[in-house]
């Protein structure tokens, strides 16, 4: 039998398993992976358009193990969450380590936390893990979001950038160019995001709320008073922080 190779057809990815004794195709799913064992001589154009056929049964197969795993009383405050502004859902399992990863296969958007058995502190640890997989998102948006803007502003790039969760600020930046942005904002519309690195930018040239702060910041993002006003009465619901 040679060795499985990913495959991606439209809804699923799968591994395919060859083997020359085989006679007959068949397929398992399990722990929400599809592998196909086939006979060597059989086309791949045939063995997907078989597969095709098949799929309301594979994906239902993927579904209920899913829900499997699901139906865990979930540890966080919720078994979903935003990510820009858009659902994923929350799937909370074990491995032989602590990680976070993406679910293919799922029909939404799906985020799956394991611990290694030895996690004392289990709660503490998904909340971390959570943390860890939001955090990369939100850097790498800010980060290029950050460098169009100071081309578009002609403003040098910041000294640094640093993200953490904040109780009360969605940035600041100081006299050492120094920005910070919160992880809450994460889970935030991407428009909201491009305002608080607008704002934080404004600052580099002006270290205060003055007239002329304001109207770099609408110069750059003229809907600033919307997205000011959309913080304040939506910002307290994008935490998903267990307090
Ligand atoms: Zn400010």
């Amino acid at each position: 039998m040679t060795a499985g190779q990913l495959q991606e057809l439209g809804l699923f990815e799968y591994t395919l398993k060859r083997s020359r004794r085989r006679k007959t195709v068949a397929i398992k799913v399990q722990q929400q992976s599809v592998t196909v064992y086939a006979p060597v001589g059989v086309a791949k154009q045939e063995l997907e358009g078989w597969l095709l056929s098949k799929s309301d049964w594979i994906t239902a197969q993927i579904q209920k193990q899913s829900q499997l795993l699901d139906t865990r009383q979930y540890p966080l405050k919720d078994n979903s969450i935003l990510v820009f502004a858009q659902p994923m859902a929350l799937l909370y399992g074990t491995n032989s380590r602590c990680e976070w990863r993406q679910v293919k296969n799922q029909p939404q958007p799906t985020l799956q936390l394991n611990l290694s058995g030895r996690v004392k502190h289990k709660q503490a640890m998904y909340q971390s893990l959570l943390e860890e997989f939001l955090h990369e998102q939100l850097e790498s948006y800010i980060e290029m979001r950050v460098n169009e803007y100071c081309i578009k502003m002609a403003e040098a790039l910041p000294s640094s950038i640093r993200i953490h969760i904040y109780k009360r600020r969605w940035g600041s930046c100081n006299r050492r160019r120094e920005l910070t942005f919160n992880l809450l904002l994460a889970s935030a519309p991407p428009t909201i995001i491009d305002y608080v690195i607008v704002h934080e930018l404004a600052h580099l040239k002006y270290l205060n709320h003055s007239t002329a702060f304001w109207q770099r910041v609408s110069e750059f993002y003229p809907e600033y008073k919307q997205a000011t006003k959309w913080l304040k009465e939506q910002g307290a619901s994008l935490s998903w922080v267990v307090e």
